[in-house]
């Protein structure tokens, strides 16, 4: 269930270990969400909890992904990136992540003075760099639609518009039930059904909604996080370089406003992180009330907004400010003006937040007979995604084995 990365990877997966499969995906095209709407960057395992699922997923992630991209001729550099101290006072967390990312296993990672920083990227301002040779960018709606090739290849089915509206335990198998086209009522209207032993919950910001219609209880909510892209001029295309990255806060997951220079061209800022108005919410003139209703509902939300009462404000005035935001990338590389900024696309993040306010950092998985849910997949999911379906498939077998 669900066609981004995570349910396409792992679909692709399951058919080449000889399963019968079908993917469900209640959009029109696969890869319409996250998948579609990230920064593009091949993330190496540098910011992750030595021993995570993350970590691991992260590191293996990046070698499948590049090895994947090169068979498949899917646009990709390897072009590698600079974590920017900006302040003296940020140079200790910088190196505390040299060290996390050498116990994840990174090469090449060296801190820089401001000079040989400089080399790399002349327009910055730092007191001090990390350099991260490994990291990388790819356009991974191109990676989304190279899947969808392979699992017709593979012989697999994916149906579009069909959106999982009900899930029925019968005594071995679970019976999927779907909606009709447009129909946006749960129970009632369903088309179709799909009989499966085995069924994967890979539904990205929807994900605790489809593992509840299956009986679990996940007491964990997805938040739906926005985050706003600006392109930067075309002044700045030779400025620069590849990618530059400010020293992000360790107790959240998000790494900050940074500039990325796309595989397609041109560069991206962004994306902050701010209460979307809906999970696929992308403007603010699309709100949706329910949606809204359940994350202001959620205690962890105001909890969350307790502990963190400045980034709360300050993501507020990003999220509305275009001078705002063009002084937080000022940060890294001066002089660029809210001029130089044209709004760009925006991206949703399924962030797993606990009722004490606290964010899910690492992948969460949860079973039941015969049914497997991942119920967090924020990034390096896209990185990821090979690395993290061949987790499931055999986290898929532990769900086959519970069925009595
Ligand atoms: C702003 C942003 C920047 C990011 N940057 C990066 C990055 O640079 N590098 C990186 O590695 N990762 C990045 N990520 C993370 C990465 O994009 C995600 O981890 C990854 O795309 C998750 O894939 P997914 O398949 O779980 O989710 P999604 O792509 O959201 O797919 C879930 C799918 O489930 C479908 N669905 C939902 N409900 C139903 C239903 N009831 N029935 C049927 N289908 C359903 C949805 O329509 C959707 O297509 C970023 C994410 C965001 C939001």
């Amino acid at each position: 269930m669900g066609g981004g990365l995570i349910g396409l990877a792992t679909a692709r997966e399951l058919l080449q270990r000889g399963l019968k499969v079908t993917l469900v995906e209640k959009e029109p095209r696969p890869g319409a969400h996250q998948s579609s709407h990230n920064s593009g960057v091949l993330h190496c395992g540098l910011y992750y909890q030595p021993g995570s699922l993350k970590a691991r997923m992260a590191v293996e992630g990046i070698a499948s992904m590049t090895q994947y991209c090169a068979e498949k001729r899917i646009p990709h550099e390897i072009c590698g990136k600079l974590v920017v101290a900006a302040d003296p006072s940020e140079i200790p967390r910088m190196e505390a992540l040299l060290e996390r990312g050498k116990a994840n296993g990174l090469l090449g990672l060296e801190c820089l003075t401001s000079e040989q920083a400089k080399r790399i990227e002349p327009s910055i301002r730092c007191a001090a760099a990390l350099r991260v040779p490994q990291e990388g960018i790819v356009d991974y709606a191109f990676v989304a639609r190279s899947y969808v090739q392979d699992i017709k290849d593979l012989g697999g089915a994916i149906w579009l518009a069909s959106r999982v509206c009900s899930l029925e335990k019968q005594r071995k198998t679970w019976r999927v039930g779907l909606a009709a086209p447009g129909s946006l009522s749960t129970k009632g209207q369903e088309a179709e059904s799909i009989v499966a032993d085995l069924v994967v919950n890979c539904g990205g910001l929807q994900c605790d909604r489809i593992a509840r219609l299956s009986g679990l209880r996940p007491e964990n909510r997805i938040v739906p996080f926005r985050g706003q892209y600006w392109k930067l001029h075309s002044r700045w295309q030779d400025r620069v370089k590849n990618l530059i990255y400010p020293v992000p806060n360790p107790e959240l997951p998000f790494l900050g406003v940074h500039l990325t220079r796309m595989i397609q061209g041109g560069i991206e800022v962004g994306p902050n992180a701010f209460l979307a108005l809906g999970r696929e919410s992308y403007t603010f003139l699309q709100p949706n009330l329910k949606d809204l209703w359940d994350a202001i509902t959620f205690p962890g939300l105001w909890r969350f907004m307790l502990k963190y009462p400045k980034v709360t404000l300050h993501e507020l005035f990003l999220t509305f400010s275009r001078r705002v935001f063009a002084k937080e990338v000022c940060r890294l590389v001066p002089g660029i003006t809210p001029d130089d900024l044209q709004m760009g696309i925006s991206g949703i993040r399924a962030q797993s937040m606990r009722p004490d306010g606290s964010l899910v950092q690492d992948f969460d998985l949860a079973h039941q007979p015969g049914m497997l849910h991942v119920l967090n997949a924020p990034s390096p999911g896209a990185t990821a995604s090979l690395a993290i379906a061949g987790h499931l498939a055999n986290e898929a077998q532990k769900a086959l084995e519970m069925v009595s």
